[in-house]
């Protein structure tokens, strides 16, 4: 999963602005508590994505794939005051300790959290959306991008977390699982699109930050 060496690493992490306290314990809650902790952004990916938010000072965020609300709480702190982030994700399971986190950090009047499959409910949304952050299920990244692209007005920004996938995408067709082709697929269709720019940012596990023309 890293792709710096450690030390090198931990010189990023020490020279990136700390979590505040509540990430820091939402971090160590799903760590302790929840299935497949390494989903969670992270504090360095989360200051990144807190940046990118800030830099943007985005109306409205979409993000797709919630899962303990880490990246939800960073992103939306970039949100212009009175502007909204809507974050949806299939794991009813997570919903009460999600909304917890969301009401201590006194994000819940900002944050519209929608339980349910992001493929039923990206089309009753509408737009516009200036930031859309995409981190669900990989298979689905390529129809994800296409639903979501019409709610965002040109100069908005899109960002898909994972791309990289642990380097899996360098692996020669024929070997690929189900995941990796599709996230490679997706890299290939976004950097041929023309209704959008692309660069892919080696932080973490690689994130695809593109820009629509
Ligand atoms: N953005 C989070 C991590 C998301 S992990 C962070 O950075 O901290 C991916 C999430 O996508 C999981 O919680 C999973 O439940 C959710 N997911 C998977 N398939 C989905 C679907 N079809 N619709 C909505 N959410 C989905
Ligand atoms: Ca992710």
């Amino acid at each position: 999963m890293e792709f710096l060496p450690v030390p090198l690493e931990q010189y990023v992490a020490e020279h990136t602005r700390p979590e505040s306290e509540l990430l820091r314990k939402l971090n160590r809650e799903t760590h302790a508590k929840v299935l497949m902790p390494r989903m969670l952004s992270g504090h360095v990916q989360g200051q990144v994505l807190r940046m990118l938010s800030l830099m943007i000072r985005p109306k409205r965020i979409l993000e797709i794939g919630t899962y303990t609300g880490y990246s939800a709480l960073c992103l939306s702190e970039g949100l212009q005051p009175g502007g909204e982030l809507v974050t949806i994700d299939i794991n009813e399971e997570l919903e009460q300790m999600v909304r917890r986190y969301f009401d201590e950090a006194g994000a819940s009047g900002r944050i519209d959290y929608r339980v349910g499959n992001a493929l039923d409910i990206l089309p009753t949304l509408s737009g516009a959306f200036d930031l859309v952050f995409i981190d669900a299920d990989k298979i689905n990244y390529g129809t994800y991008f296409d639903l979501v692209l019409p709610l965002v007005p040109s100069g908005g920004f899109l960002i898909a977390d994972n791309v990289l996938w642990s380097g899996k995408v360098l692996q020669p067709a024929d070997k690929m699982d189900p995941d990796t082709k599709a996230i490679a697929a997706f890299n290939e269709k976004v950097c041929k699109d023309p209704r959008v720019e692309a660069v892919l940012f080696p932080v973490r596990d690689g994130l695809m930050v593109m820009r629509k023309k």
